[in-house]
């Protein structure tokens, strides 16, 4: 997908502090991390949000999370974490790929 940070970093055009890669998924390291341990797992499939996901692209969303705890695991996330995923302007999505923070490293505090 033309323009489409997470597409280039795919494709290598992009640097990425890379910490999982399978044939399906991605996992790197937020540029602008909002907590000690801040990663972001994406599909290489280009599914804009999870507004598009559906029927024949869910198992790539299956697949990312079936790599979770192992991810979360090989960066030290040994206390727990947090899985966020913005869906559109009133969530702040800002990157039209969808993703997932994999987000922890010190106590997170109530969210939800
Ligand atoms: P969101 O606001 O949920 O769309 O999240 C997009 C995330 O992508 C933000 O946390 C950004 O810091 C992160 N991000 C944007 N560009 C890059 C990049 N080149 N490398 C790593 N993370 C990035
Ligand atoms: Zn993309």
């Amino acid at each position: 997908m033309d323009n489409c940070v997470f597409c280039k970093i795919i494709d290598g055009s992009i640097p990425s502090n890379k910490v999982y890669e399978d044939d399906k998924m991605l996992a790197f390291h937020d540029i602008q991390p909002e907590t000690p341990v801040h990663i972001v797992m994406i599909p290489k499939e280009h599914i804009a949000s999870v507004d598009e996901v559906n029927a024949e692209n869910s198992d790539v969303i299956a697949h990312i999370f079936s790599k979770a705890g192992e991810i979360a695991a090989s960066v030290g996330l040994e206390n727990g974490y947090r899985i966020v995923t913005n869906c559109g302007p009133d969530a702040g999505q800002t990157v039209f790929h969808i993703h997932f923070h994999l987000m922890g490293g010190k106590t997170l505090g109530k969210m939800v």
